[in-house]
Formats: structure tokens, C-alpha cells, sequence
């Protein structure tokens, strides 16, 4: 599954970072390269607080290199099953920082020239079911009534063909207030914004042992050195390792797995995909795909194999789902194929907070981090500067591990998370 990702083989130019020797001092130590770790230190970096990100292996390589670029408003269920939940006011809270979310990205590409192909045009919600389209034009009314958000429109079956080349899908709702990205560019050109800021990142520098001392300095070691710092944050998400159990155990590690396409001709990518919008379903199981910058198609779904044989497997079984999608690209190639974790939680929310010896944490974006978990890094850093949000909904200052001890209880764990996540889409 940690295959090379096609991001990775069409990525911009990078430098090789080295990797910490001997002892660093800061005030803000990171642990985690991805769009968490990495917008905490930019805007921590931006108020002038000095900054150390360790990646155990380079900036991207978790889920921000590898994930299918679809930058997306909103959370897993419609926003009326949250304010069921969290209330109105928390509900549109929560709404309110999903669009700042991609405001927050649009504004960092624009001001710091990255080059990841961002391109605003909306994304396309495709209805799996016929009945999945009651729940779309239920949600678009609700959003219009009690959201106040209007960019949301229901195209109905007979008219996908506006924007799809594609008989497989009921119709679907567009909202044109997402986005799409080369998701490793964008990290790349995150990490050069930072380091411009005077961030500092070591790669290959895994975090193998964190203490505080009895000044409760915080003291990470690597396989070669150690960083002294005031404060820790601990960004690994789905790759969350053995530094810290309570976080490991709160976060659910769920694979998923995308194909390539080679560049297919342009008349071809913009039939099968009219808009250039970033495209998910509402199938069990979901799929999500989309055209890239170089006019392949980027396909994804859910994977999770106990052996290489059923690797291979997954990613046949993904391709013939892409066939099912589009029957037309029967004599494409397929040029890629990789993996890579998503971070769930239990509540199937993000989570940000701090445990009680202070560690900063952000985690669990179910799916949606290529827009949360930049503002989830500013928010650290607001929160470490003492300009906390007010009535953030998603603040978690109280985790509660699962006790996934076992294979076995991980396995079945999952399941039924899948069947909630059904749930909680359709
Ligand atoms: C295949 C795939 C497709 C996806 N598609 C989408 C999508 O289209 N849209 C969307 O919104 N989201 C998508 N996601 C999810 C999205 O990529 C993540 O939510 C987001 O990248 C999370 O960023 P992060 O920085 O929190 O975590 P990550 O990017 O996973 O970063 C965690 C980092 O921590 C590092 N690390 C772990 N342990 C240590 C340690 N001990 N020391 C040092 N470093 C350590 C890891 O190496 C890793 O780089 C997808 C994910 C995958 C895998």
C-alpha cells in the first residue's frame, strides 16, 4: 500500500531535508509532517514562536502526500444530523469552519505562489441509490433554510450527463464551494512557506520517546538527537505510533487505496468528467475520484487487506469499479496504485485539544483533511498563543481511548464502523 503514489512521481522539485543530530531547542516542538504538523508551525512561525517539525519519514509521506486532493466543505453525515447532535449554534459553527477551512488554503496557496494545481470548481456528491437523492434534495433545502448557504444545487439523473459521461449514477448535488489540489505540492509548498517563516524540519527523525523534565520542558528523542522545547504537539493522525497511547488509541486508522490512470486525451478527460470537480458517492464503500492537472483519472475507494494477495486483490476489485463508473476506459492503463491511512475517530468528527500534561493534538478529520487539518494547525498555534476560538464545537479536551487491544476486536471495530459511516451518509 506504501507503494509509490503518482502524486509522488509528478510532484515539483524537492529539497532532502537532514535529519536531526545532537540537540535543538524551541518553543513549539512537532511531531508529524503532514498539513497538521505543517500549518501549525507556519502559522505559529507567524506570530513569531520558534518551531520544529520531526517527520520520521519526509513531509508528506502519511496521508497529506497520498490522498486524492478533494478538498471538500462540510463533514462525514449532512450538517441537519449535526445540529441534531451538537445543536444549531454548534452546527453552524461547525459549517462556518469548514468553508474558512478552504478559504484558509486558497489564501496560503495564493499568498506563497504554490503551485498545486488548486482549483476552486465545486464537487459533486453522486448519488449511489435512487433513494440516496431524497437525502441530497433534503440537504440542499436544509442548507439553503437554516445554513443560509446557497451554492449548493441537485442535478437529477437525467441531466448527469451535464456533468458526468456516466450511466451509473442517480443524479447528485453539486457545492461549488469545494475545491481540489495536487495534494503532495500543496504539502511541499506548505513546508517551504513554514521554513520561510524559520521553521525548522528534520526528515527520516522519528519521535521515538517524549518526557518533560521537572521545569515540564518537553524532551522528544530521535534515532540521532533530541529537541528541548516548551510545548509539544502531536500531529501523526492515522500514522500515530506508540509516543503516545491515548492518542493512538483514539484515532482509527482506516486504509484507503487510489489507482491512476496514464493521461488520457483531452477530449476523453473532459467527457468523463465535464466540470473538473472533485467527485465522491454516496456507496457504502464509498468511491471518490477526479480528473488531475496532467488529465489522468485519480481513483479511490476504501482497502483494507490482511496479506499481499488481497492487496492485489483490492486493487483489482478498485479497478473494476472505476470500469463500472466508466466502461469507456476499458483499454486505459493503469499507471499507479497506492495506500495510505485515514484517520477516523470514534464520533466520526475531528478532534482538537490538549491532553492534561499539555500536548497539543489534532486528529481524526474522517476523511476531510485536505481542508480541516490546515485550519486545525492554525488553530493550534491560536490555541498556543492564547487566542483559543470561542465555542470551538470541535474542541475534545477529554479523550476517550477505544480499547482496540487485539487484531480481532480492530477488525470487528471497523466493520461496524463502516456500517455507521453508512448510516450516517445515507
Ligand atoms: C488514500 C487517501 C485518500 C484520501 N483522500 C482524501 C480526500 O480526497 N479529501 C480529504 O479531505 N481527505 C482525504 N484523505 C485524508 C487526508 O489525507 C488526511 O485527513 C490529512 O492528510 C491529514 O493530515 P495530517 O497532517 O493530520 O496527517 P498525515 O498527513 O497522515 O501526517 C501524519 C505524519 O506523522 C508522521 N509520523 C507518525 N509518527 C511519527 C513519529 N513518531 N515521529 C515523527 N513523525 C511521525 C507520519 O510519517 C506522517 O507524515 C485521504 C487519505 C488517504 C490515505
Amino acid at each position: 500500500m506504501e507503494s509509490l503514489s503518482m502524486w509522488e512521481a509528478t510532484a515539483n522539485k524537492r529539497k532532502e531535508r537532514e535529519q536531526l543530530q545532537g540537540e535543538e531547542q524551541c518553543d513549539v516542538v512537532i511531531i508529524g509532517g503532514g498539513y497538521s504538523g505543517l500549518s501549525s508551525a507556519y502559522h505559529l512561525q507567524k506570530k513569531n514562536v520558534n518551531t520544529i517539525i520531526l517527520e520520521k519519514w519526509r513531509v508528506g509521506s502519511g496521508a497529506s502526500g497520498r490522498n486524492g486532493g478533494e478538498v471538500l466543505t462540510g463533514y462525514i453525515g449532512s450538517m441537519e444530523a449535526w445540529e441534531k447532535k451538537k445543536g444549531l449554534e454548534a452546527a453552524k459553527k461547525m459549517w462556518q469552519l469548514s468553508l474558512d477551512s478552504i478559504d484558509l488554503i486558497q489564501n496560503i496557496i495564493k499568498e506563497h505562489s504554490i503551485d498545486c494545481a488548486f482549483k476552486r470548481n465545486g464537487d459533486f456528491f453522486a448519488a449511489y441509490k435512487p433513494a440516496h437523492m431524497d437525502a441530497l434534495k433534503r440537504d440542499q433545502e436544509y442548507m439553503a433554510r437554516v445554513m443560509n448557504y446557497h451554492d449548493i444545487k441537485v442535478v437529477e439523473k437525467k441531466d448527469l450527463h451535464s456533468e458526468m459521461n456516466t450511466d451509473f449514477y442517480h443524479g447528485g448535488r453539486i457545492d461549488a464551494g469545494s475545491a481540489h489540489f495536487h495534494p503532495l505540492n500543496y504539502a511541499i509548498g506548505l513546508a517551504e512557506a513554514a521554513e520561510g517563516l524559520g521553521a525548522k524540519i528534520y526528515e527520516q527523525s522519528e519521535a521515538l520517546k517524549v518526557e518533560r523534565d521537572a521545569r515540564n520542558k518537553v524532551i522528544v528523542t530521535t534515532p540521532n538527537g533530541r529537541v528541548i522545547a516548551d510545548q509539544l504537539v502531536i500531529v501523526t493522525n492515522g500514522y500515530a505510533g506508540d509516543i503516545n497511547q491515548t492518542i493512538k488509541r483514539s484515532v482509527i486508522p482506516i486504509e484507503s487505496i487510489m489507482i491512476a490512470t496514464e493521461p488520457l486525451p483531452e477530449e476523453l478527460v473532459e467527457d468523463i468528467i465535464k466540470k473538473d470537480r472533485a467527485i465522491h458517492d454516496t456507496k457504502r464503500l464509498l468511491y471518490y475520484f477526479r480528473r488531475t492537472a496532467d488529465n489522468r483519472l485519480a481513483f479511490g475507494g476504501s482497502g483494507r487487506a490482511s496479506s499481499k494477495r488481497d492487496q492485489r486483490n483490492l486493487f483489482d476489485h478498485l479497478h473494476a469499479g472505476m470500469l463500472n463508473v466508466f466502461p469507456q476506459l476499458k483499454d486505459t492503463r493503469i499507471e499507479y496504485r497506492w495506500g495510505g491511512k485515514v484517520g477516523f475517530t470514534k464520533d466520526m468528527i475531528p478532534y482538537i485539544g490538549q491532553l492534561e500534561d499539555g500536548t497539543h493534538y489534532a486528529f481524526g478529520y474522517c476523511g476531510h483533511g485536505a481542508a480541516m487539518s490546515s485550519l486545525f494547525g492554525k488553530m493550534i498555534a491560536d490555541n498556543i498563543t492564547n487566542e483559543e476560538v470561542e465555542d470551538n464545537p470541535l474542541i475534545v479536551n477529554q479523550l476517550k481511548p477505544i480499547p482496540f487491544h487485539s487484531q480481532h476486536a480492530k477488525a470487528v471495530g471497523i466493520l461496524k464502523f463502516y456500517k455507521k459511516l453508512q448510516d450516517a451518509i445515507s
